[in-house]
């Protein structure tokens, strides 16, 4: 028997904090309401009378329910699985998130009335956006329960959006929810002041063993090859069962392992460049195509039809401004999942080194790329463990520098040289 929080791998404790506030939310709906007419039935409210109910309070203060709250950790790790499942939980009609119901099932299938979800395609969430989605997020949840907004990548929030936002968590509306997801509290990914208003759940890399049992479980993959691919995707569990499952992804991972074999001389280098980038640009066109068609056709259509529906202001704005419109969205998620791909290969890559270097140094610990360990055992004994370090350094350089904005051809070069030389 599993509920919402099954899919949840390796995160006992943070599991453990959500069902307690999950149990607390249920019992906030369920206290008598005794404000006066006019008066504040909003949660902070709520929580106060609760409090001051000697029976059903929590023995932890720290149990309790809030109405912000960040899943942080590594990519992978199920910060929006986690997100989700909270929110399955506080809109089960038991509480619990017993993951059969009708609010557990359509908050997991994506269809409840008052849960929103929002997943960046490009590399910004905007203004624009989080205005609207501020605005719904304010009104009175149809179901009777909560009002959740799941923002994923909230660490992709510009400027002005998450003040948007920051003015909704500091003024909540009553039986509002925001549940943020973001690899980190440092300011880098959340503001301080959006932080300071939220609870975190923090979120660990799950052991591979973990990651391997739940793939066999809930997925029906041969044990063997789990284990590999869970070693392999080193706690990533989406990228787990991506790898056992398609086979052009394993091919993917196979070009990659084979760089550093072919790094023989500058041309060579240049060469691994060019196709490292290009594979990546190949794999993100194919994962953005059929999206791109289906909303370019829903726009003719819209467009066609006299553009009913979307009111004067956008009917004046004319044809163009919207196909313009659609095109720079377009961009910007073409763009964001072109350095998806390409960091998903530099993490591949970064593994093949760390091997070489846990092997160099005779490290008792397990390699991540199994099927290439005598590759990376061959480099240990050619490169020493310095040589070795420096390598892996060269690829998590090229990490932070795509991720700072530099062009990534350049960047890739730039390792591949390193690579070659040591
Ligand atoms: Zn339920």
């Amino acid at each position: 028997m599993t509920d919402v929080f099954g899919d949840l791998v390796g995160q006992d404790e943070a599991v453990a904090m959500l069902r307690r506030a999950a149990a607390s939310a249920a019992a906030l709906l369920r206290a008598p309401v005794t404000a006066p007419a006019g008066g504040h039935d909003d949660l902070d409210a709520l929580a106060e009378e609760y409090d001051g109910d000697p029976a059903p309070a929590p023995a932890d203060p720290g149990a309790g329910m809030t109405h912000a709250w960040i899943f942080t950790g590594p990519p992978g790790s199920g910060r929006s699985v986690a997100a989700r499942a909270f929110a399955a939980a506080l809109e089960c009609v038991h509480g619990t998130g017993c993951g059969t119901c009708p609010g557990c099932h359509t908050t997991l299938t994506g269809t409840h009335a008052d849960v929103r979800l929002v997943v960046p395609e490009g590399l910004s969430i905007g203004v624009n956006e989080m205005r609207v989605l501020v605005l719904r997020a304010a009104s009175a949840p149809s179901g009777g329960r909560w009002q959740i907004v799941i923002i994923e990548d909230a660490d992709r929030l510009t400027e002005a959006a998450g003040n948007a936002l920051l003015k909704a968590i500091e003024e909540p509306p009553p039986r509002t929810v925001f549940l943020l997801c973001a690899p980190s509290t440092h300011p880098d990914d959340i503001s301080v002041t959006i932080r300071s208003r939220c609870r975190v759940v923090p979120l660990r890399q799950p052991p591979p063993a973990a990651v391997a049992e739940v793939l066999v479980r809930r997925d029906g993959i041969a044990p063997d090859v789990a284990e590999w691919a869970a070693a392999a995707a080193q706690g990533h569990v989406g990228r787990a069962r991506r790898l056992a499952r398609d086979p052009e992804a394993r091919q993917r991972r196979d070009a990659v392992l084979a760089v550093p074999r072919r790094l023989t001389g500058v041309g060579a280098a240049f060469d691994a460049a060019s196709a490292l980038i290009e594979a990546a640009e190949a794999e993100a066109a194919a994962s953005v195509a059929e999206i791109d068609e289906a909303e370019r056709r829903a726009l003719q259509t819209a467009l066609g039809a006299g553009g009913t529906g979307r009111g004067a202001a956008g009917a004046m704005r004319g044809a163009a401004g919207q196909l313009k419109d659609l095109e720079k969205r377009q961009k910007s998620r073409a763009t964001r999942a072109q350095r998806d791909a390409l960091d998903r290969a530099l993490v591949d890559l970064a593994g093949f080194y760390r091997d070489a270097l846990t092997m160099a140094w005779r490290a008792p610990v397990a390699p991540v790329h199994t099927d290439t360990a005598s590759l990376a055992g061959a480099g240990a004994q050619k490169w020493d463990a310095e040589g070795s370090l420096r390598r892996l350094e060269a690829v998590l350089e090229c990490r932070a520098a795509i991720e700072a904005n530099v062009k990534p051809r350049i960047a890739v070069e730039a390792m591949m040289l390193a690579l070659w030389r040591g």
